[in-house]
């Protein structure tokens, strides 16, 4: 799970990890120019979304007077970077910066190890720096059991040159840092940059947090996190079924993530674009297919709704049945939605019987998931060329 900007700076706060004053502004408030009267001018305007890269995108502005930040704060709550949704912005007391470093604490899988990265070439793409000049980057694994020791830390001092007061605040910062990785089960700690001031201070300019999803059942506090999740994402989580938004036009239903995953490729390859990924696991309870479809449905990008079932232990029969009943009672089928169903595996030939008895207008069968992806693919494209604008933007554009 990744935290934005706001929510690492506040773990970094309660850790000690010193970083600029900030307020967060969500569109619901408060005013940026409340701010000003506790902040002051000029303010850094840092867009909340969960990429990197926010400056190069414009993400990241300047505000020196009360004018600059209302058009600032509008302009970057409005914006899209990189597919994501800003969901709203870090109005930060400006700093004067002498120079840009870089730390993050990382979990290597390959070496089974927490490793420390460091390098005075920070505030740039960290991967250019290792790329390019390999030795301008540090890296220190760091022994599970025994924790940074205060050695690793004096190395990383002497090699940066620091001294005095930078060394000390230094020392303590990694010191936190990594005692901060570890309380929140954290696969992945970054600042970039960690500045130090014309003043001399050190402060961490940005965070980037990753919480080990699987540390989950010990941190009750993360369910509280806001997310980017759109709406139909959090009602999904609620019913308990996997569903991620995507950019195209054809709804997509199967049981088990491989299922859906390969369905989304095939679509891709079928030159169409997938408005979802909706897992709804195994069994074939109507209660979730119910729920399931109701995602769909409310999605009005969708042209098209392709289901693919594998019966395993889960009869395709049931699943029919559960399709039909639901199809039928939201009378999604009368308004005119075309919907492809491919059932294979265990009762397969009784759940197409099932769907074909059903008539449902706009509802066909496929015997293989290529041939129901083709028919959703050409329905799609036949529902987009019907409806004039809006059509699908074209092949590819299914991610996974
Ligand atoms: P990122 O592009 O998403 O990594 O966003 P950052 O938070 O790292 O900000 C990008 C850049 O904006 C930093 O490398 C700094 O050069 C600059 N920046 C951010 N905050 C301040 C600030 O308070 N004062 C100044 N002068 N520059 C800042
Ligand atoms: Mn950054």
């Amino acid at each position: 799970m990744d935290l934005f900007e706001y929510q690492g700076k506040q773990l970094f706060g309660a850790g000690g990890i010193p970083v600029a004053r900030s307020t967060m502004v969500h569109p619901q408030g408060p005013d940026p120019l409340e701010v000003v009267g506790a902040l002051g001018l000029p303010l850094v305007v840092k867009a909340q979304v969960l990429t990197g890269g926010r400056g190069k995108a414009g993400g990241v502005r300047v505000a020196r007077t009360r004018d600059d930040l209302t058009r600032d704060v509008a302009e970057i709550m409005a914006m899209t970077i990189r597919g994501k949704r800003v969901v709203g912005v870090l109005l930060e007391e400006a700093v004067d910066i002498d120079r840009e470093l870089y730390l993050a604490l990382a979990v290597d899988r390959a070496a089974k190890r927490p490793l420390l990265l460091f390098s005075v070439r920070g505030g740039v793409d960290i991967e250019a720096v290792a790329r390019d000049e390999p030795q301008a980057l540090v890296r220190q694994h760091i022994d599970p059991l025994a924790g940074l020791h205060d050695t690793q830390i004096a190395e990383l001092v002497a090699w940066a040159g620091f001294a005095g007061g930078l060394a000390e605040q230094f020392a303590a910062l990694v010191g936190g840092l990594w005692r901060l990785f570890c309380a929140h089960d954290a696969t992945l700690v970054e600042i970039n940059p960690l500045v130090v001031t014309r003043g001399g201070r050190l402060i961490a300019l940005d965070a980037k947090v990753t919480l080990d999803g699987n540390a989950a059942f010990r941190h009750p506090e993360w369910a509280a996190y806001e997310t980017d999740a759109d709406e139909r994402e959090r009602r999904a989580a609620e019913a308990g079924i996997n569903y991620v938004s995507l950019d195209g036009d054809i709804g997509v239903l199967g049981n088990g993530a491989g299922m859906v995953m390969s369905t989304l490729d095939l679509i891709a390859e079928a030159g169409g674009a997938a408005a979802n990924f909706l897992d709804v696991g195994g069994g074939a309870r109507e209660a979730r297919i119910a729920a399931a479809l109701d995602l769909i449905l409310a999605d009005a990008r969708v042209r098209a709704l392709c289901v693919t079932i594998f019966g395993g232990i889960t009869r395709c029969d049931e699943v029919a049945h559960a399709l039909v009943n639901v199809l039928s009672a939201k009378g999604a089928a009368g308004a005119g939605l075309p919907v492809v169903v491919r059932l294979d595996g265990n009762g397969a030939a009784e759940g197409r019987d099932i769907v074909a008895q059903a008539a449902l207008p706009g509802v066909q069968t496929a015997a293989t998931v290529w041939q129901a992806v083709q028919a959703a693919v050409a329905a799609a494209a036949g529902a987009g060329a019907a409806d004039g604008p809006g059509a699908p933007d074209g092949p590819g554009t299914a991610g996974t």
